[in-house]
């Protein structure tokens, strides 16, 4: 049955990105539809009441890299955004000495310095030079990727910038960038550190969402992406969302709605149409089919060639790019409904810690010792872990004394090698809370609830193809003009009116919007030049 609606751009998938696609198609006065799977907007920026009076942020959990032009473009914070500051990371230690950074620089400097006078003089170093290179790649984060491969005059001029900027930088800043694209997380901070737990635990932003370890070479980069939004606005930091991070999805939702976006949920799409080489529409799962001139899928590239078009539609060479792009899921997310705090021997109490992350992180040696199980297809038995309690920050998203705890853990191997995750799935959320548990002894009594997702739960709840939280691995072979497959990261493919806005296209994961706003601003173009 075919709608007698036609649209000019249908959006596939209403996670964060594909909304904002919609948001800025909308407000260019396009006539826009959003389809969204599942019977919530957000993907995996999204708040469920999993148990009664209990609202998770069940995917992501902090937010950072939110683009503050996007903020500004669509007034996000009109349609109910807040962002509320996360203070600092506890690092809890088997020997009951703890590690904690705080936003506040003084107090943090004199943490580091009970620890080691040396870390102390060199974090603010680090800190320095990490900013430059962060200022020197966080306009990348707002620029469509140059073809190196076929470079037009606006790639070339873009390309001559980067070069620009990149021989304004100090000898000394130009070294650490080059290094921090090659080398590992610990090899980058062997350099400036020497207290273990440190170490440790700032390579932790190195590892997530990828299948790597903490000394595998790449993971100095990763480091850099989650430590973009550290120099923002006023927190300096990672922040909770009002609500969850779904409110940020509703928000954006909010915005494209006031420019006249329809969105649906509850509307999987089972196929893309296309006809002489060109993207007409998309037929539904229960059959109807809907036209449009222009479609943007926020899926990954495995869903959307491999899955919603038939393979002859493609060009061989460039199925074997997407079937190559790597996804691996790594990760996997515990949360609790719980009947109180837990109190940590390394700092009892219900104190200021407890606002921030609490980093499983204790020692270089543990981080990769989690990763060798997963190398050999296990999860690990005592995993690096970022916990946050969300509810004492934001008390509305629990009853009164009883608060969320969300535990991101790290490693869950989407392919096991003895059972499946079907099977392994509770005896994983057992050991979650064993670890936690070796440092927070009354956190067993406390447990009211456990919902417990595996990479294969988020393959088949969120469609994240083997439960790859950023749609695609973050690293390097996969970054800038190489994300999703070379030649194809300017959010256009090889069929005529398809796009690509999602995490899996350039500047990549987290909630950061970019590569719906960046997709939808490149349809624009197209269709002034009346390519689209
Ligand atoms: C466990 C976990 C923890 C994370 N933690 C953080 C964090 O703390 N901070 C951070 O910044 N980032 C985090 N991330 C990453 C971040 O959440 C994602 O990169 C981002 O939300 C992806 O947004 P997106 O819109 O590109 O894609 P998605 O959110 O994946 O949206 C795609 C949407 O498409 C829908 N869909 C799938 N198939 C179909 C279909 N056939 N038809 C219609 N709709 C379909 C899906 O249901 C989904 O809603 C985390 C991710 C996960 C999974």
């Amino acid at each position: 049955m075919v709608s007698s609606n036609t649209y000019d751009a249908i959006i596939i998938g209403g996670g964060h990105n594909g909304l904002t696609a919609a948001a800025y198609l909308a407000r260019a006065g396009r006539k826009v539809l959003v389809l969204e799977r599942r019977h919530v907007l957000g993907g995996a920026a999204v708040t469920e009441e999993v148990f009664p009076g209990f609202h998770f942020s069940v995917c992501s959990y902090v937010v950072s890299l939110l683009r503050p032009e996007i903020i500004r473009e669509l007034d996000l914070p009109r349609h109910g955004l807040e962002i509320l500051p996360l203070d600092g990371t506890f690092t809890p230690m088997p020997n009951g000495n703890h590690l904690w950074r705080m936003s506040d620089h003084g107090l943090t400097r004199r943490e580091i310095y009970r620890h080691s006078p040396l870390d102390a003089e060199a974090y603010d170093e680090y800190g320095k030079a990490m900013v430059e290179m962060a200022r020197f790649v966080k306009p990348i984060m707002s620029m469509v990727p140059p073809d190196p491969f076929a470079p037009d005059i606006e790639g070339l001029r873009g390309m001559a910038h980067m070069y620009k900027r990149f021989r304004a930088l100090s000898t000394a800043d130009r070294h650490n960038l080059l290094q921090l694209m090659t080398v590992s997380a610990v090899d980058l901070l062997d350099r400036w550190f020497e207290t273990d737990v440190l170490k440790a635990t700032m390579s932790a932003s190195g590892i997530i969402g990828t299948f790597l370890g903490v000394r595998s070479p790449g993971t100095a980069y990763v480091l850099l992406h989650h430590y973009m939004g550290e120099i923002d606005g006023a927190f300096r930091a990672w922040g909770f969302s009002r609500g969850g991070t779904g409110a940020i999805s509703l928000a954006i939702a909010a915005a494209a709605r006031e420019a006249g976006a329809e969105v649906r949920s509850l509307a999987g799409v089972e196929r893309i149409v296309v006809r002489d080489g060109r993207a007409t529409g998309v037929v539904l799962e229960g059959g109807e089919e809907i036209e449009a001139r222009v479609v943007a899928s926020s899926l990954d590239p495995h869903r959307t060639f491999l899955r919603l078009l038939e393979p002859r539609t493609l060009p061989d060479d460039f199925v074997e790019e997407v079937r190559r792009y790597k996804l691996r899921g790594s990760s996997g997310k515990v949360n609790m409904a719980l009947d109180g705090l837990p109190d940590f021997t390394a700092m009892p109490g219900a104190g200021a810690h407890l606002r921030g992350a609490i980093s499983i992180s204790p020692s270089v040696e543990y981080m990769e010792r989690a990763y060798d199980q997963a190398k050999y297809g296990q999860y690990s038995r005592r995993p690096y872990m970022d916990i946050v309690i969300p509810s004492l920050t934001d008390p509305s998203i629990a009853p009164p004394g009883k608060h969320v705890m969300s535990c991101f853990v790290q490693y869950a191997p989407y392919k096991l090698s003895d059972g499946d995750w079907d099977t392994q799935k509770e005896a994983f959320g057992d050991t979650v809370v064993d670890t936690i548990s070796e440092y927070a002894p009354n956190l067993k009594s406390l447990i009211l609830h456990r919902q417990v997702l595996t990479p294969l739960d988020l393959e088949r709840e969120w469609g994240l193809t083997e439960g790859n939280i950023f749609q695609g691995e973050l690293s390097m072979e996969q970054l800038f003009f190489l994300r999703p497959v070379p030649g194809w990261a300017r959010y256009r493919t090889p069929v005529r009116s398809l796009y690509m806005c999602g995490s899996a296209t350039h500047p990549g994961g987290g909630i950061m919007a970019a590569p719906g706003r960046l997709a939808a601003l490149e349809i624009l173009k197209d269709w002034k030049r009346g390519k689209a």
